[in-house]
């Protein structure tokens, strides 16, 4: 997995390319968080030169994979119920068929898990991947739609599972705000993060259409 600086709009940003076919959504993350230490990313939103003590993305939509789940749910609540671990740390909207879970944002519109007085996160090494690819400058369009997928796949696997585990054990899946919530498991099919336990278990060739993984394997 190659992160590489970019120009774009004339400030430092970045792109990702693929160079081994076997890469996973681990190494994904991992040439991310190196990126964010090495590259010297222009930061947009903070004007500052490292995300330590800058909480401003812990106030954005913050969507969860049912890895982000697995991992924080081992370190918070470990013999939680998914559908009770939800109803603690997530929100879960439901518009018609359409489920949303993201973290829970409670009053301030701050995530839960962040140290008000510190502006740091309490469990930065378990954070949801949407926190570790959160770089607040430009990215190529290749890039931004390779995160997007990923974070897709990965909450609509969740979403399936939320499901899942309510049709097992009879009970209605918990939903913090509904408008005529009609969710249906036909429309969450199974997808590369089905069985999965760790971000090193998924192929990103498994994740990406064919057309996103031509464009990644290419170097520009
Ligand atoms: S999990 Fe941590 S890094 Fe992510 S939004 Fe919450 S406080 Fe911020």
């Amino acid at each position: 997995m190659i992160v590489s600086a970019k120009k774009i709009s004339d400030v430092t940003g970045y792109d990702v390319a693929i160079a081994d076919p076997e890469a996973t959504v681990q190494d994904y993350l991992n040439a991310l968080n190196e990126a964010i230490e090495n590259l010297g990313l222009h930061r947009g939103r903070a004007r500052r030169r490292t995300c330590k003590g800058c909480d401003l993305c812990c106030a954005e939509r913050l969507p969860l994979t049912v890895i982000d789940v697995l991992r924080l749910r081992a370190e918070t609540a470990p013999d939680a119920a998914l559908n009770a671990w939800l109803e603690r740390y997530a929100h879960v909207l439901a518009e018609g068929p359409v489920v949303d879970i993201t973290m829970s944002r409670p009053i301030d519109g701050r995530c839960c898990l962040l140290d008000r007085a510190s502006r740091t996160c309490r469990l930065y090494s378990a954070r949801p991947l949407v926190c570790q690819t959160f770089i607040c400058s430009p990215q190529t369009k290749r890039a931004r739609r390779l995160r997007d997928l990923i974070v897709n796949k990965g909450e609509d696997q969740l979403v399936r599972e939320w499901l899942l585990e309510a049709r097992r054990t009879g009970s209605d899946p918990v939903i913090h705000e509904g408008y005529n919530a009609a969710p249906r498991l036909k429309d969450y099919p199974p997808t590369p993060f089905e069985g999965k336990e760790k971000y090193s278990q998924i192929l990103l060739r498994d994740i990406c259409t064919p057309g996103l993984w031509k464009e990644l394997t290419l170097r520009l």
